[in-house]
């Protein structure tokens, strides 16, 4: 079968591999639709998966094959796996996990000793014709949902995530640095919960829009205005929660502790730079500055009942669907190297 693989950085390349078998406990899926990650491109862009890693718990050499968020149908199921009829509309949760260790055991499966994600680390991915993957990471769509909407569940449950992270409540209000793709999953989000008055800022003016059209209260162009003074107009005790989806440093963490009511929470979301800020304000405000990372447990099941029920609408964010042979160049390359006005590039293997 046909996969997109990383052969080093900046190297990706359309390798014939053999499909991969059912083993027991597994899905075997046709991809319909992989999307192209923040963490897709870094790696690509660096390299930082080798192709001579090996995952402790995959086993596998690379060059491995891309894509972590990505959606199907079922082909076939291993003896005694139930519930995922041929043709079945999936969203695969792409963690790899030993559920043995401590966290595992707590169902904090998202924080292994040996945390991995299928799709970067092996284990296949979702830029290839056929994956085969743990049952227990196989999440069925309600009736009606199709395989693009459903490719969008992994980003969004990373958003997901973060929200618990903050124990959001229903109401309180939101301020998110960075509109990028995770910075619009966590608005739409953060609406589908019920919060309040919510804020995005962000430099680029093509993510701008999309966070308006997406139903920001107050979107703010950082260059341009104080986001801690544009925020306190509006809501002048302070937020509730923010979120750091920038991934820009100590241009982000000023604002996003700055914003905060007294013991409201930060949560970063982005891999980046470093950032310098004074400790001594979270002990005279007990402002709570935590991190969140992937998901875990009830997050996918939670954004799949929210995409049913139209609490949230997602397709928006698809700006490109684009065939397996054209990812590098007008997938990867382009949200590289364009002007942020893409948001999720699908690619159909
Ligand atoms: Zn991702
Ligand atoms: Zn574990």
């Amino acid at each position: 079968m046909r996969a997109l693989c990383l052969h080093g950085a900046r190297d990706l390349r359309l390798d014939e591999i053999p499909e991969p078998q059912l083993r027991p406990g597994t899905v075997k899926i046709k991809v319909e639709w992989s999307g192209i990650c923040g963490s897709d491109l870094h790696n690509y862009a660096d390299g930082q998966v080798p192709p001579g890693f090996v995952h402790p718990l995959v086993g596998e050499k690379g060059p491995h094959v891309q894509g972590h968020e990505f959606a199907g149908r079922v082909v076939e199921c291993a003896p005694g796996v139930e519930g995922f009829p041929e043709g079945a509309v999936v969203a695969v949760e792409p963690l790899i996990s030993c559920g043995t260790c401590a966290q595992c055991q707590r169902g904090h499966y998202n924080l292994c000793a040996d945390f991995g994600f299928i799709g970067l680390m092996g284990g296949g991915g979702g830029m290839s014709e056929y994956v085969v993957v743990p049952a227990e990471r196989v999440h069925r769509m309600p009736d009606g949902i199709g395989t693009d909407t459903a490719a969008l569940v992994e980003p969004l449950a990373v958003a997901w995530h973060a929200l618990r992270r903050a124990n959001l409540r229903k109401g309180d209000s939101v301020v998110i640095i960075g509109g990028g793709p995770i910075g619009l999953c966590l608005l739409l989000a953060a609406k589908a919960w019920g919060a309040g008055f919510t804020a995005v800022s962000e430099v680029r003016a093509a993510r701008r829009k999309a966070a308006l059209d997406f139903g920001a209260d107050l979107v703010i162009d950082p260059t341009e205005r104080n986001v801690v003074e544009a925020v306190r107009e509006h809501v002048p005790g302070g937020v509730a929660a923010s979120f750091e989806a920038s991934g820009i440093g100590t241009a982000a963490i000023g604002p996003l502790l700055g914003v905060l009511a007294k013991g409201g929470t930060a949560v970063n979301v982005a891999q980046g730079r470093a950032a310098e800020f004074h400790q001594s304000m979270l002990m005279v405000t007990e402002i709570n500055l935590t991190g969140s990372l992937a998901y875990n447990g009830p997050d996918f099941p939670e954004v799949i009942a929210a995409v049913a029920d139209g609490r949230l609408r997602p397709d928006a964010l698809i700006t490109a669907r684009i065939p397996l042979e054209d990812a590098q160049q007008n997938g990867y390359e382009e949200l590289l190297n364009g002007d942020g006005s893409h948001m999720k590039i699908l690619i159909h293997p």
